[in-house]
This record gives structure tokens, sequence and C-alpha cells, in this order.
């Protein structure tokens, strides 16, 4: 059985510890990352030709990405209860908001000088609102990490995702608001940081702060330790931030220039990463689950010694088997099979002997069944039962000699048996005709009658001498 599903704290991203392997990736990116700062930085302000079918492209993946990333996030938050998490899932909500009025606003994509009322100045603050807000949030986590206590997921109760994240955008949707009141009606109160498409003195002071936040978010969360996965991928996240606002907003001279557009890509990067993260997780997760469900079936409908169907799997299958054919009207064959003499032959042989008996003759009796719908399950002990869909009697009465005849040319390759007295079974027999079922009875008094007669018919056989098959009379027709 995967043994992760059995360990709550290895279920989640953001309480799996990282190992060497996410390290050494997390680090090649950032290396990767800052090797290609490097050789873009010296070109930033290179003028490249103004797409203005980039902005929309860009800020649209940026705002799904967004979204879904707080959506997992806020997923994970309902298992574990983790403020940080909450935390985390709002800066990933703010930070969809705050491009959706960047998108709105900048100049001549919805309209001449942007929507809302926007100035000259509008998005370039709304830009840095949003920089800086995002790092501020990532503080907030790598903070609350600390005190964080986190829930069992496996006893947490099962809520909706929707009324919470809802209820998130409406709360964010207040500083996002206020903010961009400020940038657009309020403008006056804020010192100029845009020129045309180039950027003022003030812009140097203004970007410098934020990228402050983005370097405190980063430091705090490396003394956060331990670091789980989901704290290394927001470590590089707050890198490759870093990097985007250096390229666009620091070393670049205004829009539409290399920085620009590079920075941009590495912002949409940067949002990606935790949610790739995300998602790989997942279906790793879901892998385990498939291989957990596999165990758990094995384990609530197979025998653990013998292999075969046990019990509960028996009882399923008999009750499905007598429904179908009471629909289609076909008998339905029950047998009985019992070693004779067993207990005997463990106090002879010993358990362990007994037990290589009991999976051999499981075995034997497996191999002689001949349609796929046909069933063997261990009953009980050193009981079988053989459930024969579609099956007369006679045809039931000839696999009952089948099986008897398989069980006696396997004890001779049994060494126990050349011991003492050889392993055989005894066989009942019995068959239910739908038609001839009375009318009163239901379903499960038809099957105990089943069962009654095919063990009647066992006990008749041990009677009789064991070693041999006995069938039970056929029911009559009750009309
Ligand atoms: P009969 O011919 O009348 O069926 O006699 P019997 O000895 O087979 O029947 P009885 O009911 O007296 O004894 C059944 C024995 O089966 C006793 C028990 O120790 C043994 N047995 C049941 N389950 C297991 C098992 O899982 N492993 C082993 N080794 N023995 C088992
Ligand atoms: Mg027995
Ligand atoms: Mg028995």
């Amino acid at each position: 059985m995967p043994d992760r599903l059995l360990k709550q704290e290895a279920l989640f991203l953001s309480t799996l510890q990282a190992g060497r392997t996410e390290r050494r990736l997390a680090l090649a990116v950032v290396a990767l990352s800052v090797l290609l700062f490097a050789i873009m930085a010296p070109q930033a302000r290179t003028q490249l030709q103004a797409f203005w079918a980039f902005i929309p492209a860009y800020e649209s993946a940026l705002i799904v990405t967004d979204l879904v990333t707080a959506a997992l996030l806020l997923n994970q938050f309902l298992s574990l209860r983790s403020r940080s998490l909450f935390v985390l899932a709002a800066a990933y909500l703010f930070t969809a908001q705050m491009t959706v009025v960047h998108a709105l606003t900048f100049p001549g994509l919805f309209a001449p000088t942007g929507l809302l009322g926007a100035g000259p100045q509008t998005t370039a603050w709304l830009y840095m609102f949003w920089h800086g807000g995002f790092p501020l949030f990532v503080c907030a986590y790598a903070l609350l990490k600390r005190q964080d206590k986190i829930a069992d997921p496996r006893q947490s109760a099962m809520h909706r995702i929707w009324p919470q994240t809802l209820a998130l955008l409406a709360v964010l949707a207040v500083p996002v608001l206020l903010l961009s009141l400020l940038a657009t009606r309020w403008i006056a109160l804020l010192p100029a940081i845009m020129e045309g498409n180039r950027y003022t003195p003030a812009m140097i002071l203004v970007v410098g702060a934020v990228w402050c936040f983005s370097m405190v978010a980063l430091v705090l969360l490396w003394l956060s330790r331990p670091h789980s996965v989901l704290d290394l991928w927001l470590m590089v996240v707050m890198v490759a931030w870093l990097i985007d606002i250096a390229l666009s907003a620091v070393l670049n001279q205004g829009r539409f220039d290399l920085g620009f557009y590079a920075g941009r890509v590495y912002g949409l990067l940067a949002s990606s990463f935790v949610l790739l993260v995300l998602l790989v997780e997942s279906g790793l997760l879901y892998r385990q689950l498939v291989q957990f469900a596999g165990a758990l079936q094995r384990i609530t409908l197979l025998d653990s010694l013998t292999g075969v169907a046990n019990r509960r799997a028996f009882d399923a299958g008999l009750m499905t088997e007598w429904r179908r054919c009471l629909r289609s009207g076909h008998p339905l064959s029950l047998l009985m099979v019992d070693i004779d003499h067993f207990k005997d032959y463990n106090d002879r042989h010993g358990h362990q002997a007994g037990d290589d008996c009991l999976r051999s003759v499981a075995q034997g009796l497996q191999a002689s069944l001949q349609r796929g719908s046909d069933m063997l399950a261990r009953y009980g002990g050193e009981e079988f039962a053989v459930l024969l869909p579609e099956a007369d009697a006679d045809t039931a009465r000839r696999m009952g000699e089948r099986l008897r005849a398989q069980v006696a040319q396997l004890a001779t390759g049994l060494q126990s048996s050349r011991e003492g007295r050889a392993v055989s079974v005894s066989v009942g027999v019995a068959t239910l005709v739908p038609t001839a079922m009375p009318v009163a009875q239901t379903l499960e008094e038809q099957l105990a009658c089943l069962i009654r007669q095919a063990d009647q018919a066992l006990y008749s056989a041990k009677d009789q001498g064991r070693d041999r098959v006995v069938q039970a009379p056929l029911l009559q027709s009750s009309q």
C-alpha cells in the first residue's frame, strides 16, 4: 500500500518537506533565471515594436493562472485549516483582481486612455500596488506559517470551495477598489512616475520600495524553516518577481522596450511556478490514490490467505447474480466445498502446512472454473463457495465432480498427503430456478434457502462418507 497516503503531512505541497531533488530543481530554475536576467539586463532599454496584443494576452494568462492557483490553495486550506495557506490564496486572488484592473486601465487597450477614468499615471501605479501587494501577502504567509496549527485532513469536514472563494473575492475587492480609486480618481495624491511612455525620477523611489518588499518576502521565506515544497517554489517565485520588477521597472526606460517585455514574461513564469508544481503534485497524488483504491479493494474483497474472493465479496456477488438471474429467468447454482478431516490434517502436519494446503486447494478450485462469471470464494475456515450463474442442476453437478476430481489430483502432489489420509473435499450442490420461487419470498429469503440447501447437501456428503458430491433436490414450483 502506498504508505505516503497514510502520512497526512505528506499529502499536500504545503506540508510536504522539500527533498534534495526538489531543492536541486528549484536551484536550477533560479540559476537559469539569473543567467537569462544577466544576459538581458544590459539590453533592457532597447526599444522594440509596440505589440498591443501582447498586453491582453499576457494579462489574461496571468488572471487564469492566478485564479487556478488560488483555487488549488484554497482547497488545501479547506483540508488543513492553515491560516497561512488562506493568506497565500488571498495573495493570488489579489493579483488576479489587480491584473483585471490593470488591463482595463491600460492606455490604448479597451479605450485610447484606458477605462475606469484612467490617466497617464494609472497603470504604472497599479503595477506598483500589484507588485508591492503580492510580496506583502507572501510576508504574512511566511510569518503566519510559524504559528500555524495544521488540522488532520482526514478529520476535516468536506467543505465546498466556492462559498469561501466568493467571500474572499468580495473581501479582497475592498483594497483593490481603494487602490484603483487611488490610481484613477485620487491620482493627484500620488507623485507622477510616468511621462508619456517613459519613467520619471520619482519612479526609482517607488519601485525601490516595491522591490524591497519582494526582497523581504524572500528573506522571510528563507528564514521560515523547515521549507515545505510550497515554500521552496514561493522562493523561486519571489526571485522571478524581483527579476520582473528589475527588468520592467528599474533597468528599462519605458513601455515596449526589451525590459518591459522580458519582465512580463518573468511575471507570467513566476505566477505559473506554484501552479505547475501544484498540478504535478495532484497528478502524483491521483496515481497514489488509484493504487490505494486498488489496495483497499484487495483488502476488503479478497481473502488474504488464499487470494480468492472473501465472504464479503461472495455475499455481494450472490445478491447481484441472483437479481440478474431473476431478470433473465436463468437458474443460479451454488456449490459448498469443504475439505474433509481438515482438523486432523492440521493436527498431523501443523497449521503452516494446513495454510499451504488451503492455498493449493483454492488455486486448484479457481483453475477449474470455466466461465468468467463463475466465482470462487472462501466462505470460512476450510470451506469454499462456488457461484455458478446461469448454470442448471446438471451443469452444477458436473462442476461439483470436476472440483472434487481436481482436488483429488492435487492431493497426490501434496507431500503431507502421502504421510496420511489424502486430501479430499465434499461438495454440496443446490440450484435455484427463478420461476420455481414462492412469490411471497423476499430476495434474502430466497438466497438463504439456496445456502441452506447447499449446506444440507454438503452435510449429506459428509454423512455418506465424504469425498463425494451430493445434490439437493430441485425446488418445485410454488403454484
Ligand atoms: P469435516 O470432514 O467434517 O469437515 O472435518 P474437519 O476436520 O474438516 O472439520 P472441522 O470443522 O472439525 O475442522 C475444521 C478445521 O479447519 C479446524 C481448523 O483448525 C481448520 N482451519 C480453519 N481455518 C483454517 C486456516 O485458515 N488455516 C488452517 N491451517 N486451518 C484452518
Ligand atoms: Mg472440513
Ligand atoms: Mg467446515
